[in-house]
């Protein structure tokens, strides 16, 4: 009878260039009104800076990698004493293995966060454009 081959163990990180490590993700205050959405306008103005949000808690995401990376293999040059996030860290749903986040929002620069802004603030001003229009309409309604 042939023997069965032994089915190598698949360890993910080989196979991945160290995506984990090219990137810092931070929570941040929930912003609360229009200064604090124009201060996450201003983190996003900046280059290969994104925010956002995932079960409800707002994150910056920096693309930066971490100068301990070794570009040759992709290897932590300091693994054994490397920072305590970094132990923590699980491949479990980490970027490699997962195919999307579960993000409920997510802007990659300030533009979007602008547009965002006037949705959310500008849509419910009674100076509005559109507001003023119907406000118009409806005062010459009522002096018919
Ligand atoms: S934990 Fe995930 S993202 Fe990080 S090196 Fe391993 S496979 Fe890549
Ligand atoms: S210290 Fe090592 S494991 Fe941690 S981010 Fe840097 S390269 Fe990655």
């Amino acid at each position: 009878m042939a023997k069965k081959k032994k089915k190598a163990k698949k360890v993910l990180c080989h196979a991945c260039k160290g995506l984990c490590c090219r990137y810092m993700a931070l929570p941040i205050e929930t912003p609360k009104d229009r200064g604090d959405f124009d201060d996450i306008r201003w983190y996003l103005a900046h280059k290969d800076v994104s925010v956002f949000v995932e079960d409800g808690d707002w994150y910056i995401n920096i693309k930066n990698k971490c100068r301990h990376i070794s570009e040759k293999d992709h290897r932590c040059r300091i693994y054994e004493k490397r920072p305590r996030i970094c132990r923590g860290y699980k491949t479990v749903d980490c970027e490699f293995t997962s195919d999307e986040y579960d993000y409920s929002l997510h802007f990659t620069n300030d533009k979007q966060m602008e547009e965002y802004m006037k949705v959310k603030f500008d849509n419910n001003k009674s100076d509005h454009p559109i507001n003023s229009l119907k406000k118009r309409k409806k005062k010459a309604r009522s002096k018919k």
